[in-house]
């Protein structure tokens, strides 16, 4: 029997006006997010990856309701989310959080660790303080942090500390789905797996969903099930892991692929580099996105975008010659 998505997210679209003038005039928009759709699993991890300015992190917040989407609907446990009021939607919000990339500047620095965490249980109301102070402890174990940290403030905290702080903030209303937004760039490489095994480890025992933002091809495919690969505002290719990585089939994909470091400097990438940067979404390339920097380009990409269509089982491609 098929799976019902924990999350569905169809046709997403955020454009941000561009206004000019005395009379603040819309004179264009920045397309960040252009149609875009995808489903993801209870207890999956959809990896969403593409450079910096690919709409990736809009498609986050959007997802969230954290910023209004344009057009496209979002799902969550079957409630479409959509167009719901404030006050439905803060109910709704206990069920799905967010972790940001830089736990330093996501953390009010005033407050004491043990109240971060503790905010959104007395926001909505959950138990007493003495039930909300045990609540928090146990998060802080949870995450691998003592509980005498929670009198600690975010500076006394190192970086892979605190991001564990904000996972423990995210975990508080017990959600079922997480946008983790790179959450694990801003830190060392040696803490990175930490964090990541955290992330599994909490997956596995709570049947976590997780939407995983990043441009690190190497922490997506060891942390997600399915990827879904942006450019420009739209998802290019959206593939299970293990065939993604190993047959990449959009050009796109195949240039990130060929970008990532080999572990032995002997090996040699065959395939090509993307070259150049991710053009203007305020006045994105004709046809397909990707023709100026595509090394397959012909006539027909310049003119015709490619629609994103089924390749084999649960496998979609936009390209027009794959
Ligand atoms: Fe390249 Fe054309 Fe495919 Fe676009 S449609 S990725 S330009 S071959």
């Amino acid at each position: 029997m098929e799976q019902t998505p924990l999350v569905e997210v169809s046709g997403l679209r955020k454009f941000f006006p561009i206004r000019k003038g005395l009379l603040r005039r819309t004179v264009g928009n920045v397309r960040a997010v252009d149609g875009v759709s995808f489903s993801i699993n209870a207890g999956e991890t959809l990896g969403l990856v593409g450079e910096s300015g690919c709409g990736k992190s809009t498609v986050g917040r959007t997802v969230l309701r954290l910023i209004e989407p344009s057009a496209g609907s979002i799902k969550i446990n079957g409630n479409d989310i959509t167009a719901v009021g404030k006050q439905d939607l803060r109910a709704l919000r206990r069920q799905m959080q967010i972790v940001f990339q830089d736990p330093f500047s996501s953390l009010n620095p005033r407050i004491k660790a043990g109240e971060i965490v503790g905010e959104p249980l007395k926001v909505h109301g959950v138990g007493d303080r003495g039930e909300r102070e045990a609540k928090v402890a146990d998060l802080f174990r949870l995450v691998g942090l003592r509980p005498a940290q929670m009198n600690n403030y975010p500076h006394q905290f190192s970086g892979g500390q605190r991001q564990r702080v904000s996972i423990a903030r995210a975990l508080a209303l017990d959600p079922g789905f997480i946008v983790a937004d790179e959450p694990v760039s801003a830190l060392d490489v040696s803490i990175q797996a930490q964090v990541i095994n955290l992330l599994m480890d909490l997956q596995r025992d709570r049947k976590l969903s997780y939407l995983f933002i990043s441009h690190n091809l190497a922490v997506v495919e060891h942390i997600s099930h399915r990827v879904a690969v942006m450019y420009l505002g739209r998802i290019v290719e959206y593939a299970d892991k293990t065939a993604l990585f190993a047959k990449p089939l959009h050009p796109y994909t195949e240039a990130l692929l060929a970008a990532v470091p080999l572990p032995d400097p002997a090996l040699k990438r065959t395939k090509h580099r993307v070259e150049g940067d991710v053009p203007s979404p305020i006045n994105p390339p004709s046809g397909c996105h990707f023709h100026p920097r595509c090394p397959y380009a012909e006539a027909r990409c310049r003119v015709e975008a490619p629609v994103l269509r089924d390749v084999g089982v649960g496998r979609q491609v936009a390209c027009h010659l794959r």
